[in-house]
C-alpha cells in the first residue's frame, strides 16, 4: 500500500456498513448488517476516505505532515449519522401547546384553533433574516455534535410561497457556513395559509408556480408536502408533484401518519426518493414502496410527543421495505435533538434492533436524501463522514438512551467542534 493519508482512527471497533453487492438501501434480512470488523482501521485524505482495513496495515500509508492519526483503542468507529427529515428553519418555540397536549388536547383540534403550525408560521415570519440564518445554524451545528454529517433541512413554515422562498434563502444561507452537509427542501404543502381564504386548488396552483424559481436557484433539492386527513389530499398535490420531477427536483411526502390515505402508494406513483412517517400504511402501501425501492423514513419522536401509536418498523422489515430513521425535529411535534436519541427511540418504540437502527441512520438515510453512494458508508472513495463512540459496543447507542456517547465527530474529514 502506498497511499497519502491526513487522518487514520486505528484500533476501532469498525462499522464499515459497507454495500453488499448492490447500491440499494439494506432491508429485510439485510437490514441490521453493520458490516463490523474488529481491529479496524479507516484513512482519508482531503475529506474522502482512502482505505480500510485492520490490524498494523494502516502504518503502510503515507501520512501527510500534521496528520491526525488517533488509537480509539477499541472504540466503535461508525459512518456519520444522517438525518433525513427535519424541520429546522423555524423561530418561535412552543410550550403552551406542549402543555396543552398533556392535559389531552390533540393535533388536529389544536390546528383548528389556529394553534399549532400557525403559531410558527406567525414567529417565523417575524423573525428577520440574520435571526432566523442564525438559528438554523445554531440548531445545524448541535446536531452536527451529537454525530449528524448529513442533515435535511425543510422549509414549510412559510406557507405562502414568496416567504417560503425568503425561508429557502436563509437556508441556503446557513448550509454554505455550516460544518456538515445540509440537503435542503422545499416543503411546499404544509397547512393552508389562512391567506389562501380556503382556496385549496389557488394556494397549490401558486406553490406549482414557485418550482422555477426554486429550480433556477438551486434553492432545493426535493419537495414535499403534507399529505393527511383535513390537511392536503393525494389527488390534489399529484400535479405539484409531476411539476417538481419536469424540473428536475426529487419528490418526498408526509404520509400516512395519522391516518392511512393511500400516502405510501402516491409516494411509489411519483416515485419519491422517501415516504415520512408512514405510521398507519397499509400493506398495499407497503407492497408499492416494497415494489418501487421507496425507502420509508421512520419519526419516533412526534409519535413520541404527540401521543399516536408509533410505526411497527416490523412490518417494514418483513415487507422488505428500507428503513431510515430521523428526527424530524421541529418545533410542535418532535423537538428532540439528535440521532442518537432518534436511535434509542426506534429501537424502543418502532422495534428495530439496534444494528438495524443504525443501518438506518446511516446507509439507508443517505438513500433517502440521494446520497446512498456518497456517504453513510466507510468505504473507499466515499466522504469521510465518522463517529467516534464513546463504548466498544455499538448497541449502547440504541440502549443508554440520552447518553452522550458521541465521543468525536468527522464532516468531510474535518474533526467537528464538540459541543459547547
Ligand atoms: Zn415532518
Amino acid at each position: 500500500m502506498n497511499r497519502e493519508a491526513d487522518l487514520v482512527l486505528h484500533r476501532a471497533r469498525l462499522l464499515t456498513v459497507a454495500p453488499l453487492g448492490d447500491e440499494r438501501p439494506r432491508s429485510g434480512p439485510a437490514a441490521g448488517d453493520v458490516g463490523a470488523i474488529a481491529d479496524g482501521w479507516v484513512a482519508a485524505r482531503d475529506g474522502a476516505i482512502v482505505a480500510t482495513g485492520h490490524g498494523l496495515a494502516w502504518q503502510r500509508l503515507e501520512l501527510v505532515p500534521r496528520s491526525t492519526v488517533e488509537d480509539v483503542a477499541g472504540r466503535v468507529v461508525m459512518p456519520g449519522l444522517v438525518d433525513p427529515h427535519t424541520h429546522l428553519c423555524y423561530a418561535g418555540e412552543r410550550w403552551d401547546e406542549f402543555t396543552a397536549r398533556r392535559s389531552g388536547s390533540d393535533y388536529l383540534a389544536i390546528l383548528e384553533r389556529g394553534g399549532g403550525i400557525h403559531a410558527t408560521v406567525r414567529a417565523t415570519r417575524e423573525a428577520t433574516d440574520d435571526d432566523l440564518v442564525a438559528a438554523i445554524s445554531e440548531r445545524i451545528a448541535r446536531a452536527a455534535a451529537s454525530g449528524t454529517t448529513t442533515i435535511e433541512v425543510k422549509s414549510g413554515y412559510g406557507l405562502e410561497p414568496e416567504e417560503e422562498l425568503r425561508h429557502l434563502r436563509l437556508i441556503a444561507r446557513a448550509r454554505a457556513s455550516a460544518a456538515i452537509d445540509v440537503s435542503p427542501t422545499y416543503l411546499a404543502a404544509h397547512a393552508l395559509p389562512p391567506r389562501a381564504n380556503g382556496d385549496r386548488r389557488a394556494f397549490l396552483r401558486s406553490a406549482q408556480a414557485a418550482l422555477a424559481t426554486v429550480a433556477a436557484e438551486h434553492l432545493a433539492e426535493a419537495v414535499d408536502a403534507f399529505v393527511e386527513k383535513g390537511v392536503f389530499e393525494t389527488e390534489e398535490v399529484a400535479p405539484l408533484m409531476h411539476e417538481a420531477a419536469s424540473v428536475g427536483l426529487a419528490r418526498t411526502l408526509h404520509a400516512d401518519q395519522l391516518n392511512d390515505t393511500g400516502g405510501a402508494a402516491f409516494a411509489a406513483r411519483v416515485e419519491a426518493r422517501s415516504a415520512d412517517h408512514v405510521s398507519r400504511a397499509s400493506a398495499e402501501g407497503l407492497r408499492a414502496l416494497e415494489h418501487a425501492g421507496i425507502v420509508a423514513v421512520l419519526l419516533p419522536g412526534s409519535a413520541l410527543f404527540v401521543g399516536y401509536p408509533p410505526p411497527d418498523a416490523r412490518r417494514f422489515v418483513a415487507h422488505r421495505v428500507p428503513v431510515a430513521i430521523g428526527t424530524d425535529h421541529n418545533p410542535g411535534t418532535s423537538p428532540l435533538e439528535g440521532m442518537p436519541t432518534a436511535i434509542g427511540l426506534a429501537v424502543t418504540m418502532c422495534g428495530l434492533t439496534p444494528h438495524e437502527a443504525i443501518v438506518a441512520a446511516t446507509i439507508n438515510a443517505a438513500h433517502a436524501l440521494g446520497r446512498g453512494a456518497r456517504t453513510g458508508a466507510i468505504v473507499e472513495g466515499r466522504r469521510a463522514d465518522l463517529v467516534v463512540l464513546d463504548t466498544d459496543d455499538e448497541r449502547e447507542l440504541a440502549y443508554r438512551l440520552g447518553a452522550p456517547l458521541v465521543r468525536a465527530v468527522f464532516a468531510n474529514g474535518r474533526a467537528v467542534s464538540p459541543a459547547s
